[in-house]
């Protein structure tokens, strides 16, 4: 049997089962044998019929002297029922609404059973236990009872024994197949098991043992196929030439001397770091990271002017387009007077902001896509901002120094992979060279995963606030003190402030036209239920407009409108023309307010921890003391939990490590991009093992870069570089 079949190829395996395979994105054999047990049941204690006890979970073995289904008359229900005997004596076993068992479990059969044995006031039985019978070829040969039992990752109508069923017979057929890419020498030093070995232990464990040596075998093959793949990308890239951008003291003292405010120290020396790279003639590969409102921006801008100002472009890449605008706001301020051009090209709207010759004055300019595009491939405009639409082909630099990313984690590893392609690409014809460059994050990444899946960049920290930021308090609002919320929010308005409205709609849904279209008018009006109490956008503007704060300038603003529209209402918010901004959540990241001191954010529960906390960073940017309230009309435990974890969590690292206890890395570290396998997330918060997989993979390299003399480890490598679709 080749692993590299399409599961069809197995003859026990119908089209419904293949479907249901692929459903968990199962397609090949090797698929199916990588499909691992997240759990075991331990039903390894067999013992006689005469010493079972109550509510001991155990396996017997005996043979079946009577078995009969019968058809209750009040439930309408099968019911099937066995005697077992062995030396020791006889048993009972139920199973219910299962009269097939009739055709595999005769009068005669000898059979396996284990659960956990009840007692109906007269005898102790089972009850729905698990079974199978015992071949008298090979009666310790058990799938199902008496050892300890996988339980897999299932999908409707595709059970953990079935998968124990098709396991079994395919195993002994395919592990012969399985060729061992770890190089020897490794699995010595780290004691590893053979992968032969490790794929059988993980389907079918002796004992504890078994599994705890499997889940290293293999979690240690993935961690340090990761490592290998980014020490290599490392390694290219330090191969590959940039700019050198020179260093000029008296530009960066000047502007920085322009700034409204004194630099932090954690500023100034990620700023150093950045310039020195920058010196270079290799391309920087650098993070920089910093809790929200830690002011990663102005070190972008520092960079990006260092940059231009030595004869190069520097681009600035936003998630989102509002975010985009308020960075060529910002930038084009503090690059005032210093004669440069700076553009903005987001998928709606272009711009261009310059000097006049003449008196202190900026321009600012709407114009024409093509315009724009047109100077920016004759590098007249320098500093060029926008949101992902600057991938697009059509725009090319003239000479791109620097790309800066800004939220990084909000872009694909893919995305990030296009623009310093689409740059390569311009560059062709001349040496190769690449442009530098900063990701920038709030995101803050634990040991384990800055030597893993970002362990080819460079970090520099933000790990100081600007002085005089207070904490921000927050506190998780009961439907019952809405209104001392809007008094609250009331005052903070006369005394100057703004407030932040979310809300996680744009409009209700429309809940008749649901119910009409569901068969079942029992989860429609539940459906009902639930999408009427999430707070939306429309509604909420026209209640806090008419009902609550009639006085007061309120706002509206979600992702339909235009960017023009857009704009304006974040202009106007900005300038303080309006006190109240109800927003869904394209606020949700990077957005800077100082004059707001409230966020409200209704149907809290609703997003995930990782939003709650870039919500609440959009207030206590400025010195006022500014208030988070979480509402929520849930009152789950879980939920609750959850809500305080934001409201007490000290800064962003402390909160992500509540929240990889919670839930595991996926959400915060954008590591579902990375798609990996249940196991190897696991594995990432397995500090040793991935000290050793870096170890040994950076021993590897050291000694043969190109993996020459490791055909099938460097084979493995390539389909697992494909299986991450970064080309
Ligand atoms: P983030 O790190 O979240 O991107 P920003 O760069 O948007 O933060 O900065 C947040 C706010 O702090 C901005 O209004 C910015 O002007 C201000 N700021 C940045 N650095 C300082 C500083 N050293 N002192 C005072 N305010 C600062
Ligand atoms: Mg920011």
């Amino acid at each position: 049997m080749q692993i590299n079949s399409p599961i069809e190829s197995i003859p026990r395996i119908s089209a419904a089962y293949s479907k249901r395979l692929n459903r968990l994105g199962i397609k090949t054999i090797k698929d199916l044998i990588y499909h691992f047990p997240f759990r075991y049941d331990d039903l390894s204690k067999i013992v006689k019929i005469g010493d079972i006890k109550i509510n001991e979970t155990v396996t017997i073995h005996g043979e079946i002297i009577n078995i009969k289904t019968i058809r209750t008359f009040k439930k309408k229900m099968f019911l099937t029922e066995a005697l077992i005997k062995d030396e020791s004596g006889t048993t009972r076993a139920v199973w219910y609404n299962q009269p097939f068992l009739m055709r595999t479990l005769k009068k005669g059969t000898k059979i396996s059973l284990a659960g956990k044995a009840s007692y109906d006031g007269k005898t102790l039985y089972f009850s729905n236990p698990a079974h199978e019978r015992i071949d008298p070829q090979a009666p310790s040969d058990l799938r199902h009872t008496g050892r300890l039992i996988p339980v897999y990752p299932e999908t409707a109508r595709l059970t953990s024994r079935w998968l124990r069923y098709i396991l079994k017979l395919i195993l002994p057929k395919t592990l012969p197949e399985f060729k061992d890419f770890l190089p020897l020498e490794i699995k010595k030093s780290q004691r590893l098991i053979e992968l032969k070995e490790a794929l059988n232990k993980i389907h079918a464990p002796k004992n504890q043992e078994e599994i705890g040596q499997a889940r290293r075998r293999l979690g240690f093959d993935e961690i340090f196929l990761i490592q290998l793949f980014v020490l290599e990308q490392k390694l290219k890239w330090q191969k590959k030439a940039s700019p050198k951008i020179k260093f000029a003291p008296d530009l960066i003292k000047n502007f920085v001397a322009s700034l409204p405010f004194k630099l932090t120290n954690a500023q100034r020396k990620a700023a150093w770091e950045i310039l020195q790279d920058l010196e270079k003639p290799k391309p920087m590969n650098r993070l920089l990271e910093g809790d929200v409102g830690s002011g990663k921006t102005v070190v972008a801008a520092i960079a990006a002017l260092q940059c231009a100002k030595a004869g190069y472009q520097a681009t600035f890449m936003a998630p989102t387009e509002i975010l985009a605008q308020q960075h060529f706001n910002e930038i084009s301020k503090l690059f005032k007077n210093l004669g440069l051009e700076v553009g903005l090209l987001t998928a709606s709207e272009c711009k261009i902001s310059y000097d006049l010759p003449i008196g202190k004055k900026q321009e600012v300019e709407s114009c024409k896509k093509n315009e724009l595009i047109q100077k920016i491939s004759e590098g007249k405009t320098q500093v060029i901002i926008g949101t992902h639409a600057l991938i697009q082909d059509k725009v090319h630099f003239k000479n791109l120094g620097l790309i800066i990313v800004d939220e990084q984690h909000r872009f694909g590893v893919n995305q990030r992979a296009a623009l310093q392609k689409s740059v390569v690409k311009i560059e062709d014809g001349l040496p190769a060279s690449i442009s530098h460059l900063l990701s920038m994050t709030a995101t803050p990444i634990p040991r384990t995963l800055a030597l893993t899946i970002y362990g080819d960049l460079d970090l520099s920290l933000l790990n100081e606030m600007p002085k005089g930021r207070q904490k921000i308090i927050t506190k998780i609002v009961a439907p019952s003190n809405r209104q001392k919320a809007y008094d609250f929010i009331r005052e903070q308005i006369k005394n100057g402030q703004q407030a932040f409205v979310i809300c996680p709609r744009i409009e209700k849904a429309n809940g008749e036209s649901q119910m009409a279209n569901s068969n079942n008018w029992q989860s429609a009006i539940s459906n009902k239920r639930t999408w009427d109490d999430v707070k939306a956008v429309k509604e909420e503007f026209e209640k806090l407009s008419k009902e609550i704060f009639p006085d007061l300038k309120i706002v509206m603003l979600h992702g339909k409108l235009k960017a023009k529209e857009k704009e304006k209402i974040m202009a106007d918010y900005k300038n303080k023309k309006t006190d109240i901004l109800v927003s869904t959540s394209v606020v949700e990241v990077g957005i800077d307010i100082p004059n707001a001191t409230v966020m409200m954010i209704e149907g809290s529960e609703r997003f995930g921890l990782a939003q709650l906390y870039q919500f609440k960073g959009r207030v206590g940017r400025g010195e006022h003391q500014s208030y988070c309230f979480l509402f929520t009309e849930s009152s789950s435990r879980a939920t609750w939990q959850r809500l305080k974890a934001i409201a007490t969590a000290k800064n962003g690292l402390e909160l992500a490590e509540k929240d990889l206890a919670i839930r595991g890395p996926g959400e915060f570290y954008g590591t579902r991009q990375w798609g990996l396998p249940d196991l190897t997330m696991a594995s990432l918060s397995d500090a040793e093992l991935i000290k050793s997989c870096r170890k040994e993979a950076e021993k590897l390299l050291a000694k043969d870069a190109e993996l020459e003399n490791y055909p099938l480890l460097k084979e493995k490598l390539k389909n697992f570089q494909e299986s991450l679709h970064l080309e």
